[in-house]
């Protein structure tokens, strides 16, 4: 059903209104963050961070708040992954072909066998770990290691709720394509590691939270080592039913605490590089 897919230019007229698209959204009853000149819910201008000079001529900024407002009414409630979903351009991580389904509430291949992940389960993730004990007094994360890099979408959307991101990708050839990816954006409190993941990363650690975006059987012992008190994991894991599921590992005092949620759809966490 190709052809019902509302192209970028049709899409301003698909969405609700022309009102809803002023400077505000509002996501149930929360305003959150809002157009290019403006200053988003983080304190950073958001057109200088995330807006590259060289747009590709759509009104993403529309389209990206329809995708906010439909991952609001799917439960996701922290108005703050909101913003920072609302200010990260998807269609910049993204083959030109598919630039069309950017703001689609799908993963798209990007290369090598991987996919971007589904918004609405980068947003689930982001919210689960900004649930933990680890946010600091500024509402933001501490350091982060995110696990498979991708195209570096994820990475950004971190960039934004945390004070330090480290982002670790195995396949060379993605690791290359983030980097450029993300040069536009100059962010700078963004590290990204060319490296396997389930070794972590030594030189950040201790983490407030680790993420990954590949699932094995288990979590590796060195996120767990290399996680401070007070941190969160989220990860895919693989069930003993095969089943791919969410978990949240928190670390305190005593050991580690896990809580299994629902199931998701991964690319597998592998050893080495290539
Ligand atoms: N967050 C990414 C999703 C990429 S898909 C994005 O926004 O695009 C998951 C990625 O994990 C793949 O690129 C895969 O190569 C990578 N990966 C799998 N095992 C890994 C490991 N041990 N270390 C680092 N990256 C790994």
């Amino acid at each position: 059903m190709s052809n019902e897919r509302p192209k970028f230019p049709l899409k301003l007229d698909a969405l609700e209104s022309k009102k809803n698209l002023k400077t505000s959204t509002s996501v149930g009853k929360k305003s959150i963050v809002q157009n290019s000149n403006t200053t988003s819910s983080l304190g950073k201008p958001a057109a200088s961070i995330f807006q590259s000079p060289t747009g590709v001529g759509l009104d993403s900024a529309a389209v990206r708040e329809h995708l906010i407002r439909k991952l609001a009414e799917q439960g996701i409630e922290d108005e703050v992954v909101l913003g920072a979903m609302l200010n990260v351009e998807r269609h910049k991580f993204v083959d030109t072909a598919l630039v069309n389904q950017a703001y689609e509430d799908t993963s798209l291949p990007i290369g090598l066998g991987q996919t971007i992940s589904k918004p609405n389960v980068v947003a689930r993730m982001i919210e689960l770990l900004r649930r933990g004990k680890n946010l600091s007094i500024n509402g933001k994360l501490g350091r982060v290691l995110e696990i498979g890099t991708g195209c570096g979408y994820q990475a950004a959307v971190l960039s934004l709720v945390s004070r330090e991101v480290y982002s670790i990708e195995r396949l060379k050839g993605l690791f290359d394509k983030a980097k450029e990816n993300l040069r536009p954006f100059r962010i700078p409190n963004l590290h990204l590691i060319f490296g396997d993941g389930m070794l972590g990363y030594e030189q950040g650690a201790p983490y407030s939270a680790i993420i990954s975006a590949a699932g094995g059987e288990d979590v590796p012992q060195a996120w767990l080592n290399q996680l401070a008190v007070g941190g969160r994991i989220v990860a895919p894991v693989v069930m003993q039913n095969k089943t791919q599921v969410l978990v949240v590992i928190d670390k305190n005092e005593e050991g580690f605490t896990k809580t299994y949620f629902e199931p998701v759809h991964f690319v597998p966490l592998k050893s080495g590089i290539n």
